[in-house]
């Protein structure tokens, strides 16, 4: 397989940027990809309005879905891509695709161990996905911390 992924370090989440009525899929993404000069889909995962997800290139391979990531050690060479379908103009996602998201972080860490999860706004300067992926990971327990 040409341009393997050396190592699976993280996850970056990505959105579609594209409003809560466009309901795309990875057809979609791949031609919104190749308008952009890509030969196919840059992301392996893509969560659907309706919580579906969906295989973009191979998980195996390298992903094309970072550029600018000098406060990070993310590449798309030790990442894996997930893109949300929505985005714009704000975080409009829907709860199939939050659990979708979870579901599958859950996946991925079976098949290579424990992953770092971010959105792509933790490490490059983007608004994508509209909210902070870490702290939906990690920090969604304040209800049962809170003991005041
Ligand atoms: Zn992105």
């Amino acid at each position: 397989m040409t341009n393997k992924r050396k190592a699976t370090i993280g996850i970056v989440v990505h959105s579609s940027q594209t409003t809560a009525d466009q309901d795309w899929s990875v057809v979609d993404i791949e031609r919104h990809d190749r308008q952009r000069g890509k030969l196919s889909c840059g992301f392996h995962k893509i969560i659907t309005r309706n919580g579906a997800v969906e295989n973009g290139r191979h998980i195996e391979v390298s992903g094309l879905h970072l550029t600018d990531t000098t406060s990070s050690n993310f590449t798309n060479q030790n990442t894996i891509a997930i893109c949300l379908i929505g985005g714009e103009p704000d975080c409009n996602f829907t709860y199939q695709q939050f659990v979708a998201l979870k579901k599958l972080y859950d996946e991925l860490t079976v098949k290579y161990g424990k992953l770092k999860i971010v959105g792509h706004n933790e490490i490059a300067n983007t608004d994508m996905p509209r909210f902070n992926v870490n702290n939906f990971f990690t920090g969604s327990s304040t209800q049962s911390n809170h003991d005041t």
